[in-house]
């Protein structure tokens, strides 16, 4: 039996990953889960699955746990010692589903232990991309891609040389606001922006969309994870969610990976790997859709996707100051006290801010200097809101 875990198994991609190992559920020895305020379903789950360990994130929400899980058998903790704790249990595959950087202490401790981690959580990577694939190296651990892009680019690449590659292209479905002139996304709202016209997703990774700094984390994580210039990597709108990603070779040649909007394609890929094996996902029947779109991002309607350029040209740490500012622009709109424009207006004022604090971007990449500017970068963030709203 395979050992495995699921950190941030109440989410979104987490259910989905639960969905999969439900299926062939003799195959998988459950290691740990852990999750956050959702204490009935990560109990629910570890129940289930026969965890081992059920951890949530708020150590607030200990006694709930335990007595979710009295007399079960299933260990309860909490607090963030006790996830990266429960990362560190000896453990054959790993999905990292935790949302926000908070994810990057528990991914480092999976990957110290040597495991498969299957990635998701895209923050960590923009935060810290070389010190996780450091970490990966030293410890003779490998990273899967999750996001159905990276998935798809690294299903494109197999059995291909780097060399031969020219140019990475992702989509991007255009979110909620995809036709959005610029002056209506001044006043849109959480409710408007929190709903994806083709992806079940998390709320946050919804916004983001709308707002294209999903797409922005996306650019950085190709770089991470395939190693090519910001020059080669593009990004297309392409409102069907269809073909998720293309790799362009030197000969001209443009391989395109198409599937379902359905995250279980991507996980079951990291899941199964290096083999394939049937997913219960839609098949595409392309005579029935009969058409499919592609068009570039405009970069006044959506800022964000030049902050990403700006963050991977300046290097060293910036990505843990953009995903810092992000995240807590994100916080600020979600609780309605910024506009939807002012996200990207304020991040930019954060990257400003760190262009002239090299010692700190510069500083060598531990989980400690990105811990600090990622909290630097929230109180800039803050600092630049007080600003804009008085
Ligand atoms: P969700 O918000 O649905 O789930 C996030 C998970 O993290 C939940 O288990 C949540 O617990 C837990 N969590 C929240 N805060 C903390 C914290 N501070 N410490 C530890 N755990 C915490 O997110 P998604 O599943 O949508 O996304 C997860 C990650 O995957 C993100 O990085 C996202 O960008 C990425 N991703 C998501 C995709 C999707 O289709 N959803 C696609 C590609 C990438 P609880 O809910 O119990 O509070």
């Amino acid at each position: 039996m395979r050992k495995i875990s699921i950190l941030g198994a109440t989410g979104s991609v987490g259910q989905n990953t639960i969905d999969l190992i439900r299926r062939d559920c003799d195959a998988y020895d459950v290691v740990a889960l852990t999750g956050g305020a959702n204490i009935a379903q990560l109990a629910a789950d570890a129940l289930a699955l026969q965890a081992d360990v059920a951890v949530t994130a708020y150590e607030d929400r200990l006694d709930d746990l335990r007595a979710a899980l009295a007399g079960t058998g299933v260990e309860a903790a909490a607090g963030q010692v006790a996830l990266v704790e429960a990362a560190a249990r000896p453990a054959d595959w790993m999905m990292s589903a935790i949302v926000g950087s908070a994810g990057l202490a528990p991914g480092l401790a999976a990957l110290q232990q040597g495991t498969t981690l299957a990635l998701a959580n895209k923050e960590s990577l923009v935060c810290a991309g070389a010190l996780l694939l450091d970490t990966a190296k030293r410890h003779n651990a490998r990273i899967l891609p999750v996001d159905s892009e990276h998935s798809a680019v690294f299903q494109g690449l197999v059995g291909e040389d780097m060399e031969a590659v020219e140019r990475i292209i992702i989509t991007a479905s255009g979110g909620a606001f995809r036709d959005w002139p610029l002056d209506k996304l001044s006043s849109a709202t959480l409710e408007q922006a929190s709903s994806h016209p083709n992806w079940d997703m998390g709320q946050r990774i919804t916004i983001d969309s709308a707002s294209m700094f999903n797409k922005a984390m996306e650019v950085i994580e190709t770089r991470e994870y395939f190693g090519v210039s910001p020059d080669q990597i593009e990004v297309l709108v392409h409102p069907e969610s269809m073909v998720h990603a293309m790799v362009g070779f030197r000969d001209g040649a443009l391989m395109a990976h198409l599937g379902a909007p359905d995250m279980r394609h991507a996980i079951g890929y990291a899941l199964h790997w290096p083999e394939r094996r049937d997913l219960p996902v839609a098949r595409l029947d392309l005579a029935k859709i009969g058409q499919l779109n592609f068009s570039t991002p405009d970069p006044a309607r959506f800022p964000a996707l030049g902050l990403a350029y700006q963050t991977m040209a300046r290097g060293g740490m910036m990505g843990a100051a953009f995903n810092g500012a992000k995240e807590r622009v994100l916080d600020h709109f979600i609780a309605s006290r910024i506009g939807f424009l002012d996200m990207a207006t304020i991040v930019e004022q954060v990257l400003e801010y760190f262009d002239g604090q090299a010692s700190l971007i510069d500083a060598a990449m531990t989980l400690d200097n990105v811990s600090k500017i990622d909290q630097l970068a929230r109180q800039q963030a803050d600092l630049a809101m007080t600003k804009r709203t008085g």
